[in-house]
């Protein structure tokens, strides 16, 4: 359980202090305060290294105080009860601890579950290994003397008071964003009850991406036996994984001096050559992944709103793969018939598997600080300006 400190009477007096005199009392206060907004995976990552690497005979005494809107969940992508649902990278990239990339793999061996490296876990058992880095990391705060308090709270807006940070009329000496990415719409898949759509002939999905095969594997689970549309203006499903293996380094020799556009040009250029010597376009995309942030920061803003526009899409069905065995039942179902995919504009009601919106202006928590100045959006308008 974490520790909660809520309720105490020193928190209670605090907490009808004036803003100025809650300054005055941190400005003499040996307490680092943290405050983690969102506790996905990003957030319990957070937790998990602000408590490993926090200095045992550190003099500042710290507290960490976690927010998230819904109860401990581990986000949308590991919060499915579904075995079915899949991970998407193999459990080899999977690690949640940076400097011991077998950390998920070796989770999975010492907890008896039979994956090997190349396998694509449920997402469900990664979800349990998210809840043992939280076990772990209360466990090292309890040896640290380091104060953890969950609060189930959605956290609309902060301000900032003397270089401290202002949530809901506490203050904090960090403020780490966790929120994730917001779905286009409220309407999605993820927050919907599907069982109510069990009786109905035809399902229509709107979107023919990962999200939309999560939806057709619980569908079809459920025993569901009528038809299901895939609406999207391309049909453009995600390929599905292969066994390629990464190219020799530097896949992109020099690509320091190069332009986003020169850089786009010469990755074509690789693919193309797989692709004529007979061999796998994956291991170009696969390859060019560890320094594809290094890359975008290349790109000028012409380039990036370009990619956005015209390459994104493609990028994203050949990044973002299928596992096999998933991409296998979704075939077979399209062969039968069962699942149809169509450019057909969706005009009934549908359900939204159209995933993430790219646009900082549509996630409300970050619109919030972009309006009272405390964050920029970046260049392009997809998250925040950071100085890094
Ligand atoms: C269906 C699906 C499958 C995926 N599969 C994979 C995969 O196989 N491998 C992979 O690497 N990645 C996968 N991803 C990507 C995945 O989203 C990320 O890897 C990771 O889970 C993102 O974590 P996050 O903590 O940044 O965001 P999230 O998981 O979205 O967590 C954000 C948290 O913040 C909380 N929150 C939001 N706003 C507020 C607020 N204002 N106040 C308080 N709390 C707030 C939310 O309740 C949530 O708990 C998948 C994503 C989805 C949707």
């Amino acid at each position: 359980m974490f520790v909660t400190t809520g309720s105490s009477t020193i928190t209670k007096l605090f907490g009808i202090m004036s803003i100025r005199a809650k300054i005055a009392v941190l400005n003499n206060s040996k307490r680092k305060k943290v405050a983690i907004i969102g506790f996905g995976a990003s957030g319990i990552m957070t937790f998990h290294n602000l408590v490993r690497f926090h200095a045992n005979n550190s003099k500042s005494l710290l507290e960490i105080y976690i927010f998230d809107k819904s109860p401990i969940n581990k986000g949308i992508a590991y919060s499915t009860k579904n075995v079915n649902h899949l991970l998407n990278v193999r459990a080899k990239g999977m690690s949640a601890v940076e400097e011991d990339s077998l950390h998920f793999v070796n989770w999975l061996k010492v907890n008896g579950y039979q994956y090997s490296n190349e396998d694509f876990v449920p997402r469900v058992i990664y979800g349990l290994y998210l809840e043992d880095i939280i076990s772990q990391a209360q466990k090292i705060a309890k040896e640290k003397n380091i104060t953890v308090v969950f609060k189930q709270k959605n956290i609309e807006t902060i301000s900032i008071k003397n270089s401290y940070f202002l949530i809901n009329e506490h203050l904090y000496h960090y403020c780490v964003s966790c929120v994730g990415a917001e779905m286009k719409s409220d309407n999605n898949f993820w927050n919907q009850k599907i069982e109510r759509y069990l009786g109905d002939k035809e399902i229509h999905l709107q979107g023919c991406g990962l999200t939309a095969f999560d939806a057709v594997v619980s569908l079809a689970n459920m025993g569901y036996s009528g038809t299901i549309y895939l609406h999207s203006r391309t049909n453009h499903m995600p390929q599905v994984h292969s066994n390629a293996k990464p190219l020799p380094k530097p896949i992109i020799s020099n690509y320091e001096n190069f332009s986003g556009r020169q850089i786009i040009h010469e990755f074509i250029k690789l693919c193309k050559k797989a692709f004529t010597n007979g061999e796998d376009w994956r291991s170009v995309f696969d390859s060019i992944r560890p320094i594809t942030p290094q890359i975008w920061q290349k790109f000028s803003v012409k380039e990036k709103q370009s990619f956005v526009r015209h390459c994104l899409r493609y990028w994203n069905i050949h990044r973002h793969r299928c596992p096999k065995q998933q991409y296998e039942f979704i075939q077979d179902l399209i062969n039968s018939k069962k699942v149809i995919l169509t450019k057909e504009h969706c005009k009934q009601n549908f359900i939204d598997c159209t995933g993430f919106s790219l646009s900082v202006s549509n996630n409300r928590f970050y619109s919030a600080l972009i309006s009272s100045n405390i964050i920029k959006p970046d260049d392009i308008s997809a998250g925040a300006l950071t100085n890094n």
